[in-house]
């Protein structure tokens, strides 16, 4: 198995994942999207909300709030020694007090731990009139994905496998695929049709190419043929913020060698 990343920006990522499966890939996006840990706040202790959202709306948007999750140092909550009542080692607490009229922003939640905290401070959560407040105190903590949606890191997590693109001798190059492609990754050099270089991965695997070239005719079977590898799978994640790209690739990773180590270890035990 080989990762190649094609582009590594600060919250998103583009890789490709070569000698690999259909259920690898699939196991993979799965584990990124749903059993990452990252932050979220789970419990509001509500001191005043004289807003026009009901506590459990307010406590619901407070609950959607990206967070910047840092691992060291905390544990989750199920996990640890004090069995799930609450401490400083499975919990951050925020506290927010503000009075209308205005905007309540993420940025209103003040955290005790000043590296985790609301992943942009302009987040609208509720718009108070004049002589409305909201006072509020709340505990986020360490989760995944698959208990609720709120602790996903990835905003878009998906792959589609690698396009292979080939081009038959009896290509006559006139064209017709090139405008046919949506992407725009087609073009003719030297009396017969090529890709451009780099862009084969820009390929939707739409097949109009191939349909352009039969409707030129040229035959009953098109020059361009599009096929899919059945072992390279190109990725797109997007993080919500909480946690870097990398970080979430590293962790999805982790997970699945555990749960492979876990399963050996159970059938040596049988
Ligand atoms: S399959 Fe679609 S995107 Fe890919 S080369 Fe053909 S027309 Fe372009
Ligand atoms: S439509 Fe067919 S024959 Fe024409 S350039 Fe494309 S592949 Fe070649
Ligand atoms: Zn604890």
């Amino acid at each position: 198995m080989k990762l190649e990343f094609k582009d590594l920006l600060i919250d998103q990522t583009r890789f490709i994942l070569s000698d690999s499966s259909p259920a690898f890939a699939n196991s993979l996006r799965r584990a990124m999207t749903s059993e990452v840990l990252t932050f979220a706040i789970e419990d509001v202790r509500v001191y005043d909300n004289s807003s026009a959202l009901f506590d459990e709306m307010l406590a619901h948007r407070l609950g959607l709030i990206p967070i910047v999750t840092e691992y060291a140092g905390y544990t989750p909550r199920d996990v640890c020694s004090c069995d799930g009542a609450g401490c400083s080692q499975c919990s951050v607490t925020f506290t927010m007090s503000v009075e209308g009229p205005r905007m309540v922003a993420s940025g209103d939640l003040i955290s005790q731990d000043p590296v985790i905290k609301p992943v942009s401070d302009d987040i609208p959560i509720v718009k108070l009139e004049s002589g409305q407040k909201v006072v509020i105190e709340a505990r986020a903590i360490l989760n995944a994905g698959n208990e609720h949606v709120k602790w996903q890191p990835t905003t878009i997590c998906g792959y589609k496998n690698y396009p292979v693109i080939r081009i038959d001798d009896n290509c006559d190059g006139c064209g017709h695929c090139v405008e046919a492609c949506p992407k725009g990754i087609l073009a003719v050099v030297d009396g017969t049709v090529c890709v451009k270089d780099g862009m084969d991965t820009e390929c939707s695997l739409c097949r109009l190419c191939e349909q352009a070239c039969l409707n030129s005719g040229i035959g009953e079977k098109p020059a361009i043929h599009i096929d899919m590898d059945p072992k390279r799978f190109l990725f797109t994640m997007e993080s919500c913020g909480s946690l870097p790209p990398a970080t979430i690739i590293k962790e999805g990773l982790q997970f699945l060698k555990n749960q492979s180590d876990n399963l050996l270890e159970t059938l040596e035990d049988l």
